[in-house]
């Protein structure tokens, strides 16, 4: 009784990774020791002394305590390798809330495996006069996919056959029709070292413009002065940011220093790998959801080896085990990929920037549409602000316009398909150019409006858009805030205008497609949505379909609107603005224009210029007229307001507490208990708010709990609710007294999970 023990692991060699060991704490130790930390402990037999690490602080003791031995000391930590990984997994743990497994899993390599690698790979058996000649002919007969392999096969022996399949979405049965034909063959390989190294060109370096130059010299005076920092880097597409990470990475790799470059796995394309490829050969690794386990291992043992200088991949490549960063860079910033779906639910943006610290690096954030967050703090002068405005691409920007849907309703046409867009998709079918139309739905849209006026129907407390439940065709339906769980019954009119056109807003990329088709008879469409991209290589799949030039326009979700450039779509449509605009969370108005900007750039990439038109229900919303002027300073400044005056991030920070129970009784009950004890240990009155001058957080905000937005998935319910606080820290102690709440029996099968700063609302 009394004393304090230790959960040790002694051995991260991860599959032990469960079974820690309990030691005593002595007297000296007990006050400075905390979880995740090094230290040392006598282990076995012979009481050699070994290195471990803390996972757990306790009062209980699990073995006989005359057995039990001392932990000798604490190690320094942050001095090698493993040290900063589980360094770091503990910051991530604190910060993020999860155990220190979950977290140790996170950041630590993965499981080496058993099995002796294999990978596949394509060689050629035919000359390179030959594989001309039969580029040429698959050109003739526009077999797109094929050409692209075959362009590859001329410049390569031996290809990666993920990367066929993947990056240059050429089908399995293409291959093997190559493969019968006798041009290639596909071998299995054991242990292929470097993935994708099978092009190692040097390329001369692009001589930088002086904006660029400006950018680079100022990162390098800073990390050279000891002074490494976080920039901003706000740049439309094609304006050269690509071309400034690499020169950074080169100027890291003369320094001795390894480069992460984080991207979004979707902007993984193979133009911009190729990019690197040619500049670092086989010192560039990449890492993607396709390597197995074995090659992930691969890559970390490489890294930690120093045998290569840069590693680009999404949000896990942060964890690569280099022995000394100097650079982060993390391409495409806002992409909400970076926000981890599982516990911990840590952020890149924020862990690279603890990882950067640890390693005394840099951090560069570059994107066309900055996150709040990112531009909020280059204003308040955290990190620098870079700005690049020229595309060095050419091909102008498109010219957008925006339809008021409301007046298409006064002038009758209660179709999704505006007069203008009809108008536009028939010349470009008729010109023979491709169109694609958007539908940018964003997880659960059950907003209702009003088609007559644009009236939305929003939480008075939350100013979110409410979501309509339970109609099923009988009886009134609700509107309820996903935040504080205010409810209303749906209006039978409108409570501004008083018209009878208010109501859900539905609408799918299979009706659209059906309309479409009805409109033109014999034009060819594709569809990309959840439904047609359930297979594993079905969105590279339609993706190359379309730029195969086999359909006249793609209906889809947002997947259709990152990563790929079809030069020749000329005509982009956005059906209904609202959709993103309505989704009932505070980031609805920035993922609203991130998306349109994004849409709006997808016309015009070619040779030919490009047209965009946005349909809306509000046109005179400040992120569909900021996006139409492609002005994101303008749409920042409005948005910033709205954050500020309702108190969401960046201004303020937000803590989802969030309840999975397989009873929805007991979900409940745990909701409210802990909320209620949140309550009364901060003094939260029935109004949400810490009260003044009680001793507690003044300015901390409680809202719910209540049933999150999808109320129960694969049987288990869900509860939420949310803490609004300007201190960081103070959520962290609050996510600190609620764990240990939790430690304290509950039924089994409850979990709580936290999320601070949501990306994505449950
Ligand atoms: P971003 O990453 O902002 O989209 P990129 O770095 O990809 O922009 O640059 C867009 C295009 O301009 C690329 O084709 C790139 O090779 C080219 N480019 C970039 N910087 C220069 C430069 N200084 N001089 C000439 N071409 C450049
Ligand atoms: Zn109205
Ligand atoms: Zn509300």
């Amino acid at each position: 009784m009394g004393g304090l023990y230790a959960d040790i692991i002694v051995d991260i060699s991860h599959e032990k990774l469960d079974k820690p060991f309990q030691y005593r704490v002595p007297e000296g130790l007990s006050e400075r020791l905390e979880t995740g930390m090094c230290v040392t402990v006598p282990f076995g037999n012979g009481n050699k002394l070994v290195k471990g690490y803390v996972i757990g602080l306790g009062n209980v003791c699990k073995f006989d305590p005359g057995r039990m031995k001392d932990i000798r000391g604490i190690v320094k930590s942050g001095v090698d390798i493993e040290d900063k990984m589980i360094t770091l997994a503990g910051w991530i743990r604190k910060n993020y809330g999860s155990t220190m497994i979950q977290a140790l899993k996170t950041v630590l390599p993965a499981k080496k495996s058993v099995k002796k690698l294999e990978h596949r790979t394509l060689q050629r058996l035919l000359g390179r006069e030959e594989i001309l000649s039969l580029l040429g002919e698959s050109r003739r007969r526009k077999q797109v996919a094929k050409e692209r392999l075959l362009k590859e096969l001329a410049e390569n022996e031996t290809i990666p056959y993920e990367w066929v399949t993947g990056r240059l979405g050429v089908s399995a049965q293409t291959i093997k029709s190559l493969e019968s034909a006798g041009v290639v063959r596909v071998v299995s390989t054991s242990s292929l070292r470097n993935p994708v190294g099978f092009r190692e060109v040097q390329e001369q370096p692009i001589k930088l413009s002086s904006a660029q130059q400006g950018i680079v010299r100022e990162v390098l005076e800073d990390f050279d002065a000891g002074n490494p920092d976080v920039y901003l880097l706000h740049g439309i597409t094609g304006s050269g940011k690509t071309e400034v990470y690499i020169q950074l990475v080169e100027e890291m790799a003369d320094r001795g220093r390894q480069s992460i470059v984080l991207i979004p796995e979707i902007a993984l394309t193979y133009q911009t790998l190729l990019r690197f490829y040619a500049r670092f050969g086989s010192r560039v690794s990449v890492m993607n959801s396709t390597l197995s386990s074995g090659e992930k291992y691969d890559q970390c043992e490489r890294a930690k080896n120093g045998e290569i200088d840069v590693i680009i991949g999404p949000r896990s490549a942060l964890f690569t085990p280099f022995p000394k960063i100097g650079m982060i860079i993390i391409d495409e910033e806002h992409e909400g990929s970076y926000k981890s779906e599982a516990s911990p639910k840590y952020h890149a943006r924020e862990t690279a920037l603890e990882i950067a610290r640890l390693h005394g690096a840099s951090v560069l954030l570059g994107s066309a549409t900055p996150s709040l967050e990112a531009y909020y703090r280059a204003e308040t002068g955290e990190y620098k602000l870079f700005t690049l405005k020229e595309r060095l691409t050419g091909g102008s920007l498109p010219r957008v316009s925006i339809v008021d849907l409301r007046q298409e309703l006064r002038e009758g046409n209660r179709s999704i398909f505006s007069e203008k867009l009809k108008e536009l998709l028939a010349d470009r079918i008729s010109r023979g150019q491709q169109s694609m139309l958007f539908l940018n739905r964003r997880g659960y849209a059950g907003f209702v409006s009003c088609r007559s006026c644009g009236h939305v129907m929003k939480c008075p407390h939350c100013d979110v858009s409410l979501s309509e439940h339970g109609n099923g065709g009988r009886g009134k339906s609700m509107l309820i805030c996903h935040y504080c769980g205010y409810s209303e019954e749906s209006p039978a009119v409108c409570p501004h205008c008083g018209s009878r056109y208010i109501n859900g807003f539905r609408a799918g990329t299979q009706q659209v497609e059906e309309k479409l088709k009805e409109m033109f008879p014999g034009v060819r469409t594709l569809r990309m949505d959840a439904d047609t991209t359930r297979t594993k290589d079905s969105y590279e799949r339609i993706l190359s379909a379309f730029s195969n030039k086999e359909a006249d326009v793609l209906i889809g979700t947002q997947m259709i609107v990152k990563g790929h450039d079809f030069p020749n779509v000329t005509l982009v449509g956005v059906l209904a603005a609202d959709l993103s605009l309505n989704a009932g969370d505070y980031r609805a108005g920035e993922k609203t224009f991130q998306l349109l900007t994004q849409a709006v750039g997808r016309a015009g990439r070619g040779e030919l210029p490009g047209e965009a038109l946005i349909q809306t229900y509000q046109p005179e919303h400040y992120a569909v007229v900021c996006a139409a002027e492609q002005n994101y300073e303008k749409f920042y400044n409005e948005e910033i307001i709205y954050r500020e005056m309702v108190g969401y991030p960046p201004v303020s920070h937000m803590l989802a507490v969030q309840i999975f129970s397989r009873s929805e009784e007991s979900g409940r009950r745990l909701a409210e208990k802990l909320s209620a004890s949140v309550r009364s240990v901060y003094g939260i009155t029935a109004g949400g708010r810490g009260e003044e001058g009680s001793g507690q957080i003044p300015e901390l905000q409680l809202i719910g709990p209540g049933a999150a937005s999808i109320g129960k998935i694969n049987d288990i319910f869900r509860f939420v609710f949310y803490l609004k606080c300007t201190g960081y820290d103070k959520l962290v102690r609050i996510k600190d007294m609620l764990e240990e709440e939790m430690q304290g029996g509950q039924a089994s099968g409850d979990m709580v999970q936290f999320d601070f700063d949501p990306v994505n609302t449950l």
